[in-house]
């Protein structure tokens, strides 16, 4: 059975299933185990195994997984974090959440990711956590200021939303010593429908993040329909991953090897269809190590030569605008040159398991004539 459809150049980003994710649904809605379960569960070891990390803790969602994961560091009011600003706003929205303030940082140019000299310069005595946003599946390695962010008591918790199976050499990201976060939604490299995973650096993290997501409640089902009442032992949110979703995140890593060769070949392909191209530069994810999210590149006339692909049902889109110049985070907006030009110039392809070499030629050619014609206007 095949249940994916075809979105081609049409869309931006599409999910891709296997065509197991719909009978394994059609299991957990037959058994009842609709909320946290067994499956989920599964779901956490087999995480865990395919990292090779002791543990990890499913949650609802990737935003709901850097907010528990900065609550577990100790994130909270009087706090600053250290984020880029160029990243989706989940990021910046999850450390409000805590009750901490963005202090946001620029980006290297070419990989549109902080760099640790960029961090350091953002870090100030009420730094409390570093969150580096692994664009666009790039690892990033903080370990040459790892020691002094160690000493000064500031956590580093990764936003690996875009770099599920992504490596830094031999390892995979989750498995290098952070406080990492994934994100399972719709378009990423694997989708549970809606979730998002918390890798912890040690079992306490993990314990505050299991009763955190369960309103507080550290019980287990079975405990609780034994007694006439139930216990809340903290502070809790309905963070936790439903076995529905949890079939789909399971069903889709059976077949993650596919997805990483797939991911990473058709980003080869653009790689290789832009060469030729004058007036573009693409944004470098380490696809060799990488398992690439987006396909990125950066033009002048960047909005003349958007809406000339718009106009050609080419699906374009810009990840992302960045968060300082957002009305919601003004009060934390600061000069950052690089992020405001990279802002201005920024242009993701389509870029998605459905897409064919063909798809590619077409999207490269017409970007081609666009930018020519975003030149003669
Ligand atoms: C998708 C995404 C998130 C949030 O994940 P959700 O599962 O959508 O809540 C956070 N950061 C980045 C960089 C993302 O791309």
């Amino acid at each position: 059975m095949t249940v994916s459809s075809k979105p081609g150049i049409a869309r931006n980003a599409s999910p891709y299933l296997y065509g197991q994710e719909a009978a394994a649904v059609a299991r957990i809605l037959a058994s009842g185990q609709y909320g946290h379960s067994d499956v989920t569960e599964e779901f956490e070891r087999q995480i865990a195994a395919f990292l090779g990390v002791p543990d990890a803790v499913a949650v609802a969602s990737g935003t709901a997984a850097l907010h528990s994961a900065l609550l577990a560091a100790g994130v909270g009011p009087g706090h600053e974090v250290v984020v880029p600003s160029m990243t989706f706003c989940a990021t910046v929205q999850a450390i409000l959440a805590t009750g901490a303030t963005p202090r946001f940082a620029d980006i290297d140019p070419a990989t549109l990711c902080v760099s640790d000299q960029l961090v350091m310069e953002a870090l100030s005595p009420a730094t409390a956590a570093v969150v580096p946003v692994l664009f666009g599946g790039r690892a990033i390695d903080l370990s040459a200021v790892q020691g002094e962010l160690d000493a000064r008591g500031i956590a580093v918790v990764e936003d690996a939303a875009h770099a599920f199976g992504s490596r830094t050499g031999t390892r995979r990201v989750g498995a290098t010593g952070a406080l990492t976060c994934f994100s399972f939604g719709p378009i990423k490299n694997l989708t549970c429908g809606q979730g998002g995973m918390v890798i912890p650096r040690t079992p306490q993290e993990a314990d505050t993040i299991r009763r955190l997501r369960l309103l507080g409640v550290t019980q287990s089902q079975n405990e609780r329909a034994n007694t006439t009442t139930y216990r809340v032992d903290g502070f809790g949110l309905r963070y936790q991953l439903s076995g529905i979703n949890a079939a789909i995140g399971l069903a889709q890593l059976d077949h993650f090897t596919t997805t990483e060769h797939t991911r990473r070949s058709l980003w080869h392909t653009y790689r290789d269809a832009l060469a030729p191209l004058d007036g573009v530069r693409l944004v470098d994810v380490d696809a060799d190590h990488a398992v690439p999210h987006l396909c990125q590149i950066r033009v002048a006339r960047r909005d003349r030569v958007f809406a000339e692909l718009r106009s050609r049902n080419i699906a374009v889109g810009v990840h992302y605008p960045p968060n300082h110049l957002q009305p919601a985070f003004a009060a934390w907006r600061r000069p950052l040159p690089a992020t405001e030009q990279a802002g201005a110039q920024i242009l993701s392809l389509p870029f998605h398991q459905h897409l064919t070499e063909k798809d590619i030629d077409r999207v490269v050619a017409a970007l081609g004539q666009a930018i020519k014609s975003a030149g003669d206007t």
